[in-house]
């Protein structure tokens, strides 16, 4: 397993193939694995097939060459299958909230985010985001979440649709059947669960068929109001109280 070689790291919070580099960057190529965080080596070549004396492929290793880490390359292709197989797509059937019947989400966007996932330490992978007509949005998580990363996003108050795909990570060597990973992601519910408080849900939903995070907040941001309102309530309160005690 040592110094593995993979040809997919992030370079700015962005997935990025390693020939999309130019030759001589090596180390300095600003790309970090997607797996571990670890900084990369880039070795790409300028030379044409003719040119080199035996097969070479541009590839990224691990600076350091004493890790154990492979790259965490079939989590980069699932994660990639999962973001053209939803770009290719309209709608996705989900666990209804928060009573668990299922419905279809119609969305018009998907990209990759890091902003979010930039301040989680066992995360380096930018987020799938989906995203309807509204811009609300909702974070699909495609894998299974650590303690601390749910934490994470509940702290975001960004709803976010985990998708159990350990069967497909856990096989090393087969490759994904891409039509059947598609019918999982698109038409599968049982391996699909939201994860947020229920109250937190049912806000969303109350603002739509999914949890939408700009509704949402604002409810959340008018909590610091109604604890203003509390505290000159109890002030007014304490201030009669007062002045009844003069008299
Ligand atoms: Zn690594």
């Amino acid at each position: 397993m040592k110094n593995q070689t993979f040809n997919t790291a992030i370079k700015d919070g962005h997935y990025i193939s390693v020939d999309e580099l130019e030759p001589g960057a090596g180390e300095k190529c600003g790309c970090f694995c997607p797996e571990c965080g670890q900084p990369l080596r880039s070795n790409v070549t300028a030379k044409s097939p003719e040119e080199l004396k035996v097969p070479f492929k541009n590839h990224f290793t691990h600076i350091d060459t004493s890790t154990n880490c492979d790259g965490g390359v079939k989590k980069t292709k699932i994660h990639l299958l999962t973001h053209d197989i939803l770009k290719n797509a309209a709608e996705i059937k989900v666990p209804g909230i928060p009573l668990g019947q299922p419905s279809s989400l119609t969305y018009q966007q998907v990209f990759f985010d890091s902003t979010l996932s930039s301040t989680l330490s066992d995360v380096y992978r930018p987020d799938l985001i989906i995203e309807n007509q509204h811009g609300h949005q909702f974070l699909l998580a495609v894998d299974l979440l650590t303690e601390t990363a749910k934490k994470h996003y509940r702290k975001h108050k960004m709803p976010v649709l985990q998708l159990d795909v350990s069967g497909y990570l856990s096989d090393a060597e087969e490759d994904v059947k891409v039509p059947e990973f598609k019918a999982v992601i698109l038409e599968n519910i049982d391996v699909k669960s939201w994860i947020g408080s229920r109250k937190f849900l049912e806000i969303a939903n109350s603002n739509g068929i999914h949890p939408v995070s700009q509704s949402a907040g604002k409810i959340w941001k008018s909590v610091p109001n109604m604890l203003l309102i509390g505290a000159g309530l109890v002030l007014g309160a304490l201030g009669i109280t007062q002045w009844l005690r003069k008299k």
